[in-house]
This record gives structure tokens, C-alpha cells and sequence, in this order.
């Protein structure tokens, strides 16, 4: 991972960039923090009222009111925008926040078209098919696997955008989103990448085209399970622009506590990344030998369907630290108890810790389908989701080994 230069960042291998992006600029009482301080103030003073005039009429940069602007906030914006190798990032107060900014870029207005993947996350699909439907979008969920199909819609039925997740989730199928993203801007759709669980640095979405990357940074780009957190990523400064505009008017814009949680996380991304991958594919590996396992799903194993995908789109083919797998002939009363049985694994509902999560969607992501959508998309019911951590994959292996009875 650590080879990749980052145009961006002024010629920056990956790492380096995550550890300094967002480097404070402010001094205190004439000194340089070496890192971002905290600031809470809810507003700013200047000694010249003219400054301040200039300032809240966007004339001078500067911090006038904190949902406007906050310094903790922005250093974190802009190491998003570095990693991103974006124009500009804008932070929110949760990845939904930021997915619902992101999509109103593009498709706002009552018999605008949406199209979003039918693999969503489960809030997403909710979103979009309550709130945003109820405002007037046309809401269209569409299978990115059919691509003569997608092509199909996109020409008839000429969405304003195209929302879209890179790995699904649970069963971790890994889009073409080349062509995707290719097809969208062919038909003039806006494309939003939500690459929460492909973060840089195995994935850049705006290198593929995206125009706008959003992450739920409550995930890997926090990575301690200890904040809510969403960002937006775009290539084009006006839209940067507009984004922030969104937030600061909608309120959905995150504190400078949270900001500074995820930009603690950021230092270490790189290497949490790279480890929690390394596992997840050791354990993937050892769970396709094991004989209560009925199937694995993951991208990082040569014998998977999106291998060659995963092999394209991400960074030394580097799958991410999610899995599935199904465990053979279990039903829900067992997969149940095989929840309760793990001592190290937490079961607990998302992704991208230190810690590593067991997820059984048929409980908690999909619990709003209906056991036939569900079948139908290939979510059983002996389905289990596993977020590696950073534990010694030994001891991850012992305790699936007791989980699994
Ligand atoms: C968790 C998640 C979200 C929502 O993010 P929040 O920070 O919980 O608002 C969106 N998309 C994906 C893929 C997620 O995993």
C-alpha cells in the first residue's frame, strides 16, 4: 500500500500523507501544535470590525460561527481531501448526513430520478425510499450486476444521480464500478460513491471518476468504535463549495469533539487497513477449510466471484477487513446461539473497529426485508458478517472455533 504516490499530496506515499494531512496552521500564545487542538468556541472576535465584516461576507477566510466553520472541523476536511485526493471534503455529523447532502447535489427537486443500488446499506435504502420519495424524488433501486440493463434504464429513465456502495454488504460482491461510473456519466448522471467499506487507502473513488466519494467515518476512518461521523469528498471545488453550503444551512455538521476523534484515526488508518485486510483473508482462508463452514464470502480469495474485480479496483488487491460466511445447515435458532458462544468477538452492530463485530443481518442490517427479498438477494438465514479488528489472528481463530461449536 505503501509504494502508491499520492498526486494530491504533493508527491506523498499514502501513509506519510495520513499521518501529517490536516496538520494544524493556527499557532498558540506564538507556538505550533504539533497536532490539531480542540476548539470549542461557538463563535470568533476579530480586533478589527472591518476583518469580521470581511469574514461573514465570505470576503476573507476565517471563523466567524462554528457551524459556518470550526478549525478542528476543517484540519479534519482536509486530510479527508488529501486521502481522497479530492478538491475539498466537508464533515458531517454522520454518514447519513453526509449521503443525504451528497445525493441533494445532483437531484433535489420533486420528479428528479435517483438511482440507488439495490445492495444498499439498510439506512440508505431507508432514506431513500421514505424521506427523500416523500419530498418528490423518483426513487429507482437498480442491480449493478446486470450492466446491459443499467445501461437500459439509465438511457430511458435519465437519473440525476447514481448512489452506489463498491463492496455490498453482507455478501461482500464487489461492483465493476469503472463501467458503472462510466455508464452514469454517459447518461449524464451525477455519480456518489459511498465507499465506507473500501476506504482509502485500498480504494479511491474519485481516481475511478466518482464525483463525490462519502464515507460513513464512523467506520474505518474512526476505527476505535468511539464517534459518529460522516464525510463527503468531491473533485470539483464549486461542489466542495456547495456541500459545505448544505451542511452549514441543514445543521447536519459535526462537532469538534468527533472531528477530532476521526482525524486521530486517520493517523493510523493506513495500517489498520492493511492489518484488519490481512486478516480477514488468513480467516477467510482458514474458514474455507473448515468443514461447518457451508460457504465464505470475500473478495481477497482467489476462488471468489469478485476476485478479478477486487484484483482491479483495489490497492494490492487488498479486500478490506469484511467477510461473510455461511455456516452449514444452521438455522436462526443456532446462528443465535453461536452469537452468544464467542468470548473475544463483540457482537455488535457495524464495522471498521479495533475490535472485531459479528453482524447477523437477518437480525440487524436486513431485518427490514422480507425472508423472500432476502433470499432473493442470496442473504440466508445461516449468513454471519465478520468485521476483523486488530487482534492476533490466532486468538480470532479460537474463538470462531468455539462460536462455531
Ligand atoms: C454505517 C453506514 C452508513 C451510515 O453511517 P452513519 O455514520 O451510521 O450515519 C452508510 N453507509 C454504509 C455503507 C454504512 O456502513
Amino acid at each position: 500500500m505503501t509504494e502508491w504516490m499520492a498526486g494530491a499530496g504533493g508527491g506523498l506515499h499514502f501513509d506519510t500523507l495520513a499521518a501529517h494531512a490536516g496538520a494544524p496552521s493556527d499557532t498558540v500564545g506564538g507556538a505550533h501544535p504539533t497536532v490539531q487542538p480542540i476548539v470549542t468556541a461557538s463563535s470568533f472576535w476579530y480586533e478589527s470590525a472591518d476583518t469580521l465584516d470581511r469574514v461573514l461576507g465570505g470576503e476573507e477566510p476565517g471563523y466567524v460561527y462554528a457551524r459556518y466553520a470550526n478549525p478542528t472541523v476543517r484540519a479534519l476536511e482536509e486530510a479527508v481531501a488529501a486521502l481522497e485526493q479530492a478538491a475539498g471534503a466537508v464533515a458531517f455529523a454522520s454518514g447519513m448526513a453526509a449521503i443525504q447532502a451528497a445525493v441533494g447535489l445532483f437531484a433535489q427537486r420533486p420528479g428528479d430520478t435517483l438511482f440507488v443500488s439495490e445492495d444498499c446499506y439498510g439506512g440508505t435504502y431507508t432514506l431513500v425510499a421514505s424521506i427523500l420519495a416523500e419530498q418528490g424524488l423518483r426513487v429507482r433501486f437498480v442491480d449493478l450486476f446486470d450492466l446491459p440493463q443499467l445501461e437500459f434504464r439509465l438511457a430511458a429513465e435519465h437519473p440525476k444521480a447514481l448512489l452506489f456502495e463498491v463492496l455490498t454488504n453482507p455478501l461482500q460482491r464487489v461492483v465493476d464500478a469503472t463501467a458503472v461510473v462510466e455508464a452514469a456519466h454517459r447518461a449524464g448522471a451525477g455519480v456518489v460513491i459511498d465507499a465506507t467499506f473500501s476506504p482509502p487507502p485500498i480504494f479511491q473513488g474519485l481516481r475511478l471518476g466518482a464525483d463525490v466519494v462519502v464515507h460513513s467515518a464512523t467506520k474505518y476512518l474512526g476505527g476505535h468504535g468511539d464517534v459518529t461521523a460522516g464525510v463527503a469528498a468531491c473533485g470539483d471545488p464549486a461542489r466542495a463549495a456547495e456541500l459545505h453550503t448544505a451542511g452549514k444551512l441543514t445543521g447536519a455538521v459535526l462537532g469538534p469533539h468527533e472531528a477530532y476523534l476521526v482525524l486521530r484515526g486517520i493517523r493510523t488508518l493506513g495500517l489498520r487497513v492493511e492489518r484488519q485486510s490481512a486478516t480477514a483473508l488468513s480467516l477467510a482462508h482458514a474458514l474455507c477449510a473448515d468443514a461447518r463452514i457451508e460457504r465464505v464470502y470475500y473478495p481477497g480469495l482467489p476462488g471468489d466471484p469478485g476476485h478479478a474485480g477486487a484484483g482491479r479496483l483495489f490497492r494490492g488487491g487488498a479486500a478490506g477487513g469484511v467477510l461473510s460466511f455461511a455456516i452449514r445447515g444452521a438455522d436462526r435458532e443456532r446462528v443465535l446461539r453461536t452469537l452468544e458462544r464467542f468470548r473475544l468477538v463483540r457482537p455488535a452492530p457495524t464495522l471498521g473497529d479495533c475490535l472485531s463485530l459479528v453482524l447477523y443481518p437477518v437480525i440487524a442490517s436486513h431485518r427490514g426485508l422480507t425472508p423472500e427479498q432476502r433470499a432473493q438477494r442470496g442473504i440466508h438465514d445461516n449468513i454471519l458478517r465478520f468485521s476483523a479488528g486488530l487482534e492476533d489472528p490466532r486468538d480470532l481463530l479460537a474463538d470462531l472455533d468455539r462460536a462455531l461449536g
